[in-house]
């Protein structure tokens, strides 16, 4: 029998075309040059599958996540597309690059503990995703310092997401723990 696909599946295809069309000419950096929109793909999809996310919202913001930090993209246009929720959730998550690069980075860590339930939970999947391609993907030319320190902040953003998703936070601390291994920070640890 022919399956009915209700309103919420629309939106979301809605967020994968307009996030693949302005995410086009990026690539992740890892050896391949993986295309960037499987990032965001990626971040979504864990939502979904790991933390059992339904909220639409939370979805489309995940889709939508590196956008605006990342692309030519303009809050007015996630306004008229998505409207004032899903574009709210995606500033929530965007990085202020007229900062200074290590300023954003301890932002992220004082701020993550003041982020709202939804904007906090796709900064989980997202330090998921970025964990899993820092062991399995990594970015070319990344020393083990670079890959060591870039693990070690995660996990000080993760602490001030901690509380919100038993499911996503498991398999983060799984990745922190294969990371620590991997990347040689396991004895030291002890
Ligand atoms: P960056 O922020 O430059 O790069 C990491 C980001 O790149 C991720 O958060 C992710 O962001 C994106 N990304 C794209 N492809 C990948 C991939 N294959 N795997 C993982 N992430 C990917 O890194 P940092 O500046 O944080 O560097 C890590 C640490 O190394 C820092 O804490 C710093 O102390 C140290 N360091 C930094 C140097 C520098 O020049 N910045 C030089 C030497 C050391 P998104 O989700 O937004 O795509
Ligand atoms: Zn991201």
């Amino acid at each position: 029998m022919e399956q009915v696909f209700d309103e919420p599946t629309g939106k979301l295809l809605t967020a994968i075309h307009f996030a693949a069309l302005k995410h086009r000419d990026q690539r992740r950096k890892d050896t391949p040059l993986s295309p960037y929109i499987n990032h965001p793909l990626e971040v979504a999809r864990l939502l979904w599958e790991v933390g059992s996310v339904r909220d639409i919202a939370t979805l489309t913001a995940a889709i939508l996540h590196d956008t605006l930090e990342d692309t030519a993209t303009t809050p007015e246009e996630i306004r008229q597309t998505f409207g004032e929720k899903v574009l709210g959730l995606v500033l929530e998550v965007t990085d202020d690059k007229s900062l200074p690069k290590m300023r954003r980075k301890r932002l992220q860590i004082e701020q993550a503990p003041h982020l709202s339930r939804q904007a906090k939970l796709i900064k989980l999947a997202d330090k998921i995703s970025n964990v899993h391609d820092l062991l399995y993907a990594p970015p070319r030319r990344w020393r083990l310092e670079r890959k060591q320190k870039y693990l070690l902040w995660t996990e000080q953003v993760v602490a001030g997401l901690r509380g919100t998703n038993a499911l996503l936070e498991q398999r983060y601390d799984a990745l922190f723990q294969a990371g620590k291994t991997l990347l040689h920070l396991a004895q030291e640890q002890q």
